[in-house]
């Protein structure tokens, strides 16, 4: 391909809205093209390096036995009105309708889809398992699409789903899958992690997000250097405080504490450490036509942050359903005072208690009264929970849950996620099959994501530097740049061509910079889209001597024109399946 050909403008501003860089590199290097807010087109190089990610994941999919299909992005209702997530969903559903009135989404996943085409062709036990997947464009209204392919309201998806007899299958073929997702993240060059995830509004019973580690990625990862442990702080469980069992409960007291709203200005009133007090946190919650439904004030330990994801696993409700509460409304129906609200005197809420809370003796906590607090607050005896589970959140320094020693955090970006299903769909949309006895079973389902345009921009997250992209060998649109300084000058045309010929005939792909521009242009372009060999030919083109350097190194080197190509060319062999 020749450069002075190619549909390619690159920027030499940072466009105003990317912040991260993989956004902004993907701009400037004219990759991707912004058409709406969340929505991007690719152009010729980003679209190539698209392509080859799709490859790898086809080839490792194909691998395990995964057989390929493509379903309409386009979905009916009355699918997702059987699986009842039509209504759980939330705004985040592309909802449209066509031209007589009906209800159709685009698909930010296909479960029903999947499970419709299997309740009809599958129903005996000897056609399972099973594994269907396709590699298609998702929809997902988000209300804030930010980072480019990072959060974006259209992306290519990968979505596999896997069928079969029982449990053990299911184990059998969730393990297939996270070896091959093991496979794929390693061949596209990525450094990640596999960590233990909330199942999030998909449902089921066991998952694990694939993620790629940045100092920029959107997920909180808290590990553990000392054993495997490895979660989201959204899921990952605490280690309770030992429970206070030799200490008395002293009689329960009502102090004035003037102005005192936070936790840190109560403690410092009181001269208390902020272990002892209790921190509310007020919600109002929503029933499926957005209506609120009710109250809900939750209690944690004062040092502690409430995790949203465990308190909405523990309500049973769609994260959609629950928000802040306006405290003045709350004020009215409950009791509560706001910066003063403890769990003695409320009314018509549901209280949800930490797990560690009933543990703890004498506790400071709001007294639902201006400027005042109680002291001495025991659980049993001043207050109760209706839901006493774990809502904390996993903070950086606090024990591991598996091992005690200090977790670690980072941050990631979640290109994948394998999630155990179970019967959640097929009950719900009858896809049964007959087994060995006559008898009718509901199929046991998995479900397996990869998120194809996003692992593109973490790979990007993870190869750059401040010049530009540094694509690994595996992704990169071109494997070779061959910069050629003088075009149009008769020995550099000629070694330009037969390099080209030569690369190209070992099935190398190689990219021809033959503008008519300045070196210090032509460098700065190469960098920046970031092919991973470049080859300049140059003043010494007539004595057969080309200068090579690869993009993930400084240094440079004068080779002949044949050990040029002979190094990219085995180069290229040894990483176009991976490092
Ligand atoms: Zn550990």
């Amino acid at each position: 391909m020749r450069l002075s050909k190619m549909h390619l403008k690159t920027l030499r501003e940072v466009p105003n809205e990317a912040e991260i860089p993989s956004h902004i590199l993907l701009l400037r290097t004219g990759m991707i093209r912004k058409l709406v807010s969340g929505i991007y087109g690719f152009m010729p190089m980003g679209w190539k390096s698209v392509r080859k990610i799709e490859d790898i994941v086809r080839e490792e999919m194909d691998r395990t036995g995964a057989q390929e299909i493509h379903m309409s992005a386009v979905q009916p209702a009355e699918l997702w009105e059987e699986s009842g997530r039509w209504s759980h969903y939330g705004p985040e559903l592309w909802r449209i309708k066509d031209r007589n009135g009906r209800d159709f989404c685009l698909g930010p996943t296909h479960e029903e889809i999947f499970t419709d085409i299997v309740r009809n062709d599958i129903s005996s036990y000897k056609q399972l398992p099973e594994n269907l997947y396709q590699i298609q464009t998702k929809y997902r209204d988000e209300a804030r699409p930010r980072f480019g392919l990072m959060r974006s309201r259209e992306f290519v998806m990968k979505d596999a789903y896997s069928f079969d007899k029982d449990t053990e299958g299911l184990d059998k073929s969730y393990q297939d899958m996270y070896d091959a997702y093991t496979r794929i993240f390693t061949r596209c060059g990525l450094y990640f992690r596999p960590v233990e995830a909330d199942n999030g509004a998909i449902g089921g019973s066991n998952s694990h997000e694939f993620q790629a580690l940045t100092s920029v990625g959107e997920s909180e990862i808290a590990y553990c250097e000392k054993c495997d442990m490895a979660a989201t702080t959204e899921r990952a469980g605490c280690v309770d405080a030992a429970p206070e069992t030799d200490v008395e409960m002293l009689p329960l007291e009502k102090v004035h504490t003037p102005g005192t709203k936070t936790i840190e200005e109560v403690a410092d009133f009181l001269g208390i450490p902020k272990e002892k007090t209790i921190k509310a946190l007020l919600f109002v919650t929503y029933d499926d036509d957005y209506k609120e439904n009710g109250y809900v004030a939750a209690f944690v330990r004062g040092d502690r942050d409430c995790n949203m994801t465990k308190l909405i696993n523990a309500l049973g409700i769609p994260e959609h359903q629950i928000e802040f509460a306006d405290e003045e409304k709350m004020h009215q129906a409950t009791g509560c005072v706001g910066g003063f609200t403890g769990p003695t005197a409320l009314h018509d809420c549901r209280i949800v208690v930490d797990s560690e809370l009933p543990g703890l003796k004498n506790m400071c906590a709001g007294a639902c009264e201006e400027d005042h607090h109680l002291i001495n607050v025991n659980y049993g005896r001043d207050y109760k929970g209706d839901i006493v589970t774990d809502i904390k959140t996993l903070k950086e320094g606090d024990p591991c849950p598996c091992c005690g020693a200090p977790v670690k955090h980072a941050r990631g970006i979640e290109v994948g996620q394998v999630f155990k299903l179970g019967t959640k769909y097929s009950e719900a949309m009858h896809a049964m099959y007959v087994d060995e006895n006559q008898k009718e079973q509901p199929i046991v389902m998995g479900c397996y994501g990869i998120g194809v345009t996003r692992t593109l921009a973490a790979i990007v997250e993870q190869h750059h530097d401040d010049d530009g992209i540094i694509w690994p060998i595996s992704v990169a649109p071109y494997h070779v740049i061959i910069e050629e300084m003088k075009p149009g000058d008769e020995e550099q045309d000629k070694v330009t061509a037969d390099m080209e010929e030569q690369l190209e005939k070992a099935g190398v792909e190689v990219l021809v910079d033959d503008r008519k521009e300045r070196p210090g242009v032509k460098f700065k372009d190469a960098d920046l889209i970031g092919i991973p060999i470049r080859i300049t030919v140059g003043k010494k083109a007539p004595d057969g001597i080309v200068e090579y350097k690869l993009r993930r190194e400084e240094e440079k080197r004068e080779l002949s024109v044949e050990d040029a190509v002979a190094e990219a060319i085995a180069l290229v062999n040894k990483e176009r399946f991976g490092m």
